[in-house]
């Protein structure tokens, strides 16, 4: 046996050692547990009981329903907290692009939440890029217009833009894992889990915020890192806001088609 091979069989018998060790100990730990199993068992907090929705997707018995296809009133506008003035049509809301309307937002405030929200691009939808479809969710509103943490919306069915900007981004910080779009005209669907950010008394970031976000329910943004508030030229930056905050829907500014919303429901996390 040559100085080589006599060194890796040394090794490799004293790694069969050692594993044999670890076993023995490892089986002793795991017969110690089998004798007092009690001894893991948790008895509380007891959860809450909360009755799921009847269907996928229909809100569970302890959400609160922000649109359910028949009135805004959950819904003010983001410029001057006046009643929104969005349309509601056949069961939807539709995105009212008149000028001077512009975004709207809840009533209520939220901190940490779990979101289902559903979403349709016109079929006869026009443009290109980002003129074609666009919106958002603003998982926080943090004031007027677009200030907040953009969830973005768009028609990315076969419509090219950069991919931090695209359906399912973080709005310029996140590239979705997958583009999950359906074509135009059919309804489409997010569910995200929102943990807000937290600030010290001095203003200082204390914990970024995070989402996760499932796009027809393929999951896209995995308990993503937020960089700050979105900013549509520069780098996101943290600016310390009132908290809790609205969620805002955008009413954007291209000449595409106006989308629709239904089905908006959101659950506060503990
Ligand atoms: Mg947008």
């Amino acid at each position: 046996m040559s100085t080589a091979r006599s060194i890796s069989w040394v090794v490799a018998t004293a790694s069969l050692l050692a594993a044999g060790a670890m076993t023995t100990a490892m089986a002793a730990a795991q017969g110690a547990a089998a004798e007092n199993p009690k001894a893991t068992e948790v008895r509380t907090p007891v959860p809450p009981v909360v009755t799921p929705g009847a269907t996928v997707g229909a809100p569970p018995s302890d959400a609160i329903v922000l649109f359910d296809g028949r009135s805004l009133s959950e819904w003010v506008s983001a410029q001057d907290h006046t009643p929104a003035r969005w349309f509601v049509r056949d069961g939807v809301m539709v995105v009212n692009k008149a000028p001077g309307v512009g975004n709207i937002e809840t009533r209520r405030k939220f901190r940490d939440f779990q979101l289902h929200i559903e979403w349709r691009i016109p079929a006869d939808i026009t443009g290109s890029s980002q003129w074609r479809g666009n919106s958002g969710v603003f998982l926080a509103s943090t004031g007027p217009g677009d200030a907040g943490f953009e969830l973005q919306v768009l028609d990315s069915y076969r419509n090219p833009t950069y991919v931090n900007g695209m359906a399912g981004s973080l709005y310029k910080q996140s590239i979705p894992f997958a583009n999950a779009a359906r074509k135009p005209g059919q309804w489409q669907s997010y569910d995200v889990v929102w943990t807000a950010p937290r600030f010290n008394a001095d203003g200082s970031l204390k914990s970024p915020a995070y989402a996760t976000v499932f796009w027809n329910g393929v999951l896209v943004d995995n308990h993503f890192e937020l960089q700050g508030q979105t900013r549509y030229i520069g780098k996101p930056c943290y600016e310390p806001y009132a908290e809790p905050a609205p969620i805002k829907l955008q009413a954007h500014g291209d000449p595409s088609q106006p989308i629709s919303f239904r089905n908006i429901w959101v659950r506060e996390l503990p």
